[in-house]
């Protein structure tokens, strides 16, 4: 990593060997345990973060809660001002983050810088969107009425993210909550702890620079557990949480149980349909970088490829090859297509999903196995896999978080293959390949893709801030990031003012005193 220059990027982003993981702005402490990061390109230890105690977590939210009452009464194009600085101090310092969550999540660097590119986009985006909380205004049915409503800010927005995006999701999250009027309380994966506390340094400055209070940018650090002060607390009436669908079940349940509100981001089981209308070439670029891209570790990776049987074989052969040509390798290193996986334990379900496939009847077409020896030390570098598989397969339901894909046969036409594709339990991304508008418009139609995204002639993977981002079903129904995702960080307040001197009632009610 030395060759990479990772020492002088921890060294920009204020990174040393052992880090605070809590904070509440420019003031950081912790008092928990010790988690170690260890990178998975060379499983050498980064860093250390002292995680969140019970008693941490107090300093944090009290810091926050009062944060809140001044932060909420200053203008929002005001508020849009400290982020657009934000986004200003992220392209400064795009390249050492962009190479840290290279290095402490195992993406690539170019992804890497994408990710911090993604987080740039969204503080543009919300600077302009702080000028813009529109509410409407409707006709009153009473005479010399006015009715309207507006947006309020909520409160303290809790933050749960997951590993594979260790710093966009944060980004998409508080920009938008901040020109709402919120405050944010963030705990980063477990997993990646380093791409939190480096984050919290940047928003630190920025805060710093503005004269502003403790409290606007709260880190907490650690397990479940930590999260779980969070899900459980009253004083957070957002949870907005990305992960896995076992973990947004119990987020769900635990924010729902005080009646907070949850944003929920969890798994996919994106699948691209391969109609006999598509272009292969397309096909080919959309469905390698969506199955291999991020070593398979994204939301909304391709899992699925459901091709029709006139071009099967063609898609088949053309992607087998282009699996030949993927070089594996350090992340840091521009020549590599696919990097490592998080962990050794993402490995071993990476294995057991390759196990069981075999054991459900699929076909391995391009073998998987972990790669060994001199570059490979930290053992979390696979082979990307292919298995010919059926779409009941329980293997197949399921999201495996590395890169297997599964190739499904339909025949028929884009009815057969849209019952495929929607016949799982996760609802995050979907992709047609077609050069046929009516296949295309089927699949875009309300009998078509029950999918949050739905792209046409682009893979599953990936999307751009503008439009609202998140999926249905087992993907939890939550929406972040561009359109109207910001209404769910405010409060909605319907407004009636009557200006005249009688008080009629509403329904023409009569009450007479
Ligand atoms: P994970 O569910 O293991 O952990 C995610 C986060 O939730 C971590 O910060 C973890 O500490 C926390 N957490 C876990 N249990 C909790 C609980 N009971 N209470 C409070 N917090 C809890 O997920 P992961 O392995 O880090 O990430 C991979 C998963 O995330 C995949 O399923 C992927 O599809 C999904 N994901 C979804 C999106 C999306 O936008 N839909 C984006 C990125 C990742």
């Amino acid at each position: 990593a030395k060759d990479f220059g990772m020492d002088e990027a921890m060294k920009i982003l204020g990174l040393s060997a052992i880090n605070e993981g809590t904070s509440t702005g420019q003031k950081n402490f912790g008092n928990g345990e010790i988690i170690e990061s260890h990178s998975p390109v060379d499983g050498q230890l980064i860093g250390k973060v002292k995680t969140t105690t019970k008693e941490d977590y107090e300093t944090v939210m009290s810091a926050a809660t009062a944060a809140f009452k001044d932060f909420r009464t200053m203008p929002a194009p005001a508020r849009g001002e400290l982020v657009r600085q934000f986004g200003n101090k992220l392209r400064e310092v795009k390249e050492p983050l962009g190479k840290l969550v290279s290095y402490e999540m195992g993406k690539s660097y170019q992804e890497g810088l994408g990710e911090v590119q993604e987080m740039i986009d969204i503080c543009d985006f919300a600077v302009g969107l702080s000028r813009q909380l529109h509410g409407l205004t409707m006709h009153s049915e009473r005479p010399g009425h006015r009715m309207y409503e507006q947006y309020h800010p909520l409160g303290v927005v809790g933050i749960i993210s997951a590993f594979n995006f260790p710093v966009a999701v944060w980004a998409w999250n508080t920009a938008l909550a901040w020109v709402c009027g919120d405050v944010c309380v963030w705990k980063p994966s477990e997993k990646t702890p380093l791409c939190g506390v480096a984050c919290q340094n940047i928003i630190a400055e920025v805060l710093k620079a503005n004269d502003m209070p403790e409290g606007i940018s709260c880190l907490i650090n650690g397990d479940y557990k930590v999260g779980e002060m969070m899900t459980t607390d009253k004083r957070v009436p957002l949870v907005s949480a990305t992960g896995s669908t076992r973990m947004g079940k119990i987020v769900s349940a635990t924010v729902g149980e005080r009646l907070g509100t949850s944003l929920l981001e969890l798994g996919g089981n994106n699948a691209i349909i391969v109609t006999p209308d598509a272009d292969i070439k397309m096909t080919v670029i959309g469905a390698v970088f969506g199955a291999v891209g991020t070593a398979g570790q994204r939301c909304t990776s391709t899992r699925r490829l459901i091709i029709h049987e006139s071009v099967y074989d063609t898609v088949k052969d053309a992607i087998v090859k282009a699996y030949g040509q993927l070089r594996i390798g350090n992340p840091l290193d521009e020549n590599n297509h696919v990097g490592p996986l998080i962990d050794t334990d993402a490995v071993a379900n990476y294995n057991n999903a390759l196990e069981r496939v075999v054991a459900e009847g699929g076909n391995i077409i391009v073998e998987g196995g972990v790669l060994t020896g001199e570059g490979y030390e930290s053992g979390c570098y696979v082979k990307p896999a292919i298995a010919e598989a059926s779409n009941q397969f329980e293997i197949v339901q399921h999201e495996t978080f590395a890169p297997v894909l599964y190739l499904l046969k339909y025949t028929g036409d884009v009815i057969d293959a849209l019952e495929l594709q929607n016949g799982v339990a996760q609802g995050l991304s979907s992709a047609i390949m077609t050069n046929n508008l009516r296949e295309a418009e089927r699949f875009l139609s309300a009998a078509g893709s029950d999918c949050g995204i739905a792209n046409v002639n682009i893979g599953t993977s990936g999307a751009e801030i503008g439009g609202a981002f998140g999926g249905e079903k087992d993907t939890g129904g939550g929406r972040e990031s561009g359109s109207d995702a910001w209404k769910v960080y405010m409060r909605r307040q319907t407004n009636t003012i009557n200006y005249t001197t009688e008080l009629p009632l509403a329904q023409g009610i009569k009450f007479d005193l």
